[in-house]
């Protein structure tokens, strides 16, 4: 093909240490990693570290054998030490570069699972960078971009210039690949200055070669081949031939761009002649390729089928896409150019086909301006502009597929960040609704406390209020009770003169007083006390209470008037009933003895009454003034004997004053005639039991 190429796929990440033939340098790491695998004295043993280097430098020239070999010197590494993660990580590095995917993403999960159980940033960092080889050999430069910037990000400050030249040169190619010449060519300074302070050779000649190779590409040719002829000059006297080899590459691409057609040449073939030397079989392809390239530019088709003939195995060994696709593009094409037309369409097409599989578009494009240019050469116009033709389909294709993708890519972007958006808005949704519910609840408890504490001051309330009703109550019971006993004798338990005094007043509004009145009195009461003592008169008194009750009607008012004297007042009777009333009276008190313990005392008692208004005239009298008249016809019948009782039945006064005046003189009045007086004798008088 006609653009010559500083390196395709896995050649890119081919280091090399010692400066010896391929074969030797296999051996000697063979020898340090059958070393480890024996116990040795202190002294003999090659350091560890040492014996990873040395595959990683064998890695270059042969990166699946390197790998092999590290994975053999695992079980001599201690878990989680320095060691291991060093051999790890160029064992991952290496798969990457030899084409082994799966196998590089098994090495990438290992350190994850190291990164999170030890929280190594060292080894998370080291899992991105594998990874990111892995995505840069497969062509997703902008991935492998994002991924080792991340890696460099976590790499720990304190890291060794060894370890971060790793990734720092791994950055370096990804953004050269990826044609941000600008920053490839700042970071492939950091990678130089690096492999400088190690101080390794190998590694200082291919920092350089490739520094060289993104100065030709940004257009600073005089740097590059300044840069170049160093990096010949180190892997030279470091006797590394993968290291020289590329130099010369790059300097054949360089001497190229001069128009120094002859020693683009001697470069090519010195390229090819190192890559052989140290066994670099994917380095000998490129270069070949390289060559192949060279010798169709400049007509000399036989010496280019030659060389991709040598170049097509090797490649399809390596299983190198890229390489065995150029190969078979650069056989077909020195066959057009040869005139073997079909022949060379043949290949032009297997290739153009693997290119449309993997779906290559832009090299399937290439290719078909090329086979224009070689059918045109060759004469074979017709076919030349089919081709032309088939080139400018594909780069409309590509264009609009790379538009379609920008949108696409645009739309994702969009829609990621509606969705965060909505997200967010949904998660603000959620936080206000909380918070509603939050409030809803909080004011619900706030009334539930609220009517709970209502219910309770009303029940609280409600129980105060009954206990005040019931004091109250209680309150006027006892007050009725009080005002009961305050109006009752407490002996007899007959009404008192109080309560006489309060009916009185209720029954008769003017004073005066309507109905039959008797007044009792206990004959020689004070005897009875002298002689049965004064409990004895007690029991009398109480019995002759309770035989007056007896003799009367509930309605009937009987009072204690004094010591041994009751007042009764009845509806106003007839004479004769009120005659017979008094009559029961002076039988209940006579007709049996008290009974006081073992004695029976013989009781009688002096009765005076009369019935009001007064007969004949009805005069009208007040309470107080008809007491007096029945007290005075009482101690009219003490006078007459006791035991006996005297009612007044008529009594001629018009006046209250004339009234007075027959009270005080009451017997002259009766003789008078004045007053008309009934008598009536009490049952005869019985013997003292006592
Ligand atoms: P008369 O026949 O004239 O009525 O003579 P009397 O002894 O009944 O009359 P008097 O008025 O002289 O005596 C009344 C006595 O009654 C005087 C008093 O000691 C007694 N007395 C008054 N109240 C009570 C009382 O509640 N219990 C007792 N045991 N005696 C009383
Ligand atoms: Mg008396
Ligand atoms: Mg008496």
């Amino acid at each position: 093909m006609s653009t010559p190429s500083f390196s395709l796929g896995a050649a890119a990440w081919l280091h090399g240490r010692r400066a010896r033939a391929g074969t030797v340098l296999l051996g000697a790491a063979l020898l340090c990693a059958g070393a480890w695998a024996q116990p040795m004295a202190p002294t003999d043993m090659p350091t560890l570290a040492a014996a990873i280097e040395a595959l990683e430098q064998l890695g270059n020239a042969d990166p699946r054998q390197a790998a092999g070999e590290l994975e053999r010197l695992l079980p001599s590494t201690a878990a989680y030490s320095d060691d291991r993660l060093e051999l790890l990580t160029v064992r991952g590095n290496l798969l990457a570069t030899a084409q082994e995917p799966e196998a590089a993403e098994t090495v990438a999960q290992g350190l994850d699972e190291w990164c999170r159980s030890r929280q190594a940033n060292e080894a998370c960092a080291a899992a991105d960078l594998v990874r990111a080889r892995t995505l840069s050999q497969r062509g997703s430069l902008s991935r492998a971009d994002t991924l080792i910037s991340a890696a460099l990000a976590r790499l720990p400050a304190h890291s060794s210039a060894l370890v971060r030249l790793r990734f720092v040169a791994t950055q370096a190619k990804i953004k050269d690949d990826a044609g941000k010449l600008e920053d490839a060519v700042r970071v492939g300074h950091e990678a130089l200055k690096l492999a400088d302070d190690i101080g390794v050779g190998w590694r200082q000649a291919l920092a350089r070669s490739s520094l060289a190779y993104s100065y030709y590409q940004a257009k600073q040719l005089d740097r590059a081949l300044s840069l170049n002829a160093e990096a010949l000059a180190i892997a030279e006297r470091a006797n590394d031939f993968t290291a020289r080899g590329r130099a010369h590459n790059v300097q054949g691409i360089l001497l190229d761009e001069r128009g120094d057609r002859e020693g683009e040449r001697r470069e090519m073939q010195a390229a090819i002649d190192d890559a052989r030397r140290a066994g670099a079989k994917s380095d000998e392809s490129l270069f070949l390729a390289n060559l192949a390239d060279f010798y169709l530019k400049s007509g000399q088709y036989k010496t280019a089928l030659t060389l991709s003939e040598q170049a097509l195995p090797l490649a399809r060994e390596l299983k190198d896409v890229n390489g065995e696709t150029v190969a078979l593009a650069n056989i077909g094409l020195a066959h057009i150019s040869l005139g073997n037309l079909q022949v060379g369409k043949r290949f032009v097409n297997e290739s153009i086909a693997i290119d449309e599989r993997r779906g290559a578009l832009g090299t399937v494009s290439m290719s078909f301006a090329e086979l224009g240019i070689y059918l045109e050469k060759a004469g074979h116009w017709a076919a030349a502009v089919q081709a032309y033709h088939r080139h400018r389909e594909l780069n409309d294709e590509i264009l609009q597929r790379d538009q379609q993708k920008a949108i696409v890519e645009m739309q994702e972007r969009y829609d990621a960040e509606r969705r965060t958006r909505d997200l967010s808005l949904l998660n603000r949704e959620n936080a206000l609704k909380s918070e509603q519910l939050r409030q809803r609840d909080l004011q619900q408890r706030l009334w539930w406390l609220l009517a709970a504490a209502f219910v309770l001051s009303l029940t609280v309330v409600v129980l105060l209020a009954r206990r005040v009703r019931l004091s109250n109550r209680a309150l006027a019971s006892s007050n009725l009770q009080l005002l009961a006993q305050s109006e009752r004798d407490p002996l007899t338990g007959l009404a008192n003169r109080r309560h006489f005094q309060a009916a009185m007043k209720q029954l008769a509004a003017d004073g005066t007083l309507t109905g039959s009145v008797f007044l009792i009195d206990i004959d020689h009461f004070k005897r009875i006390n002298d002689v049965h003592g004064h409990a004895a008169g007690d029991t009398v008194l109480v019995e002759i209470a309770r035989r007056l009750r007896e003799t009367l009607r509930d309605a009937d008012l009987i009072v204690r008037w004094g010591g041994e004297e009751f007042l009764v007042v009845v509806r106003a009777l007839a004479p004769e009933r009120v005659e017979a009333l008094a009559q029961r009276m002076l039988a209940a008190m006579a007709g049996a003895p008290v009974r006081h313990e073992a004695r029976a005392i013989a009781v009688t008692g002096s009765v005076g009454f009369a019935t009001f208004p007064i007969a004949p005239a009805l005069l009208q009298v007040s309470w107080e003034r008809a007491i007096n008249l029945v007290d005075t016809a009482m101690y009219l019948a003490k006078a007459h004997g006791r035991n006996r009782a005297y009612g007044v039945r008529l009594l001629h006064a018009s006046d209250e004053v004339l009234l007075d005046e027959i009270t005080r003189s009451l017997e002259q009045a009766w003789r008078d005639g004045q007053v008309a007086l009934t008598l009536l004798q009490g049952p005869p008088p019985m013997e003292n039991a006592a």
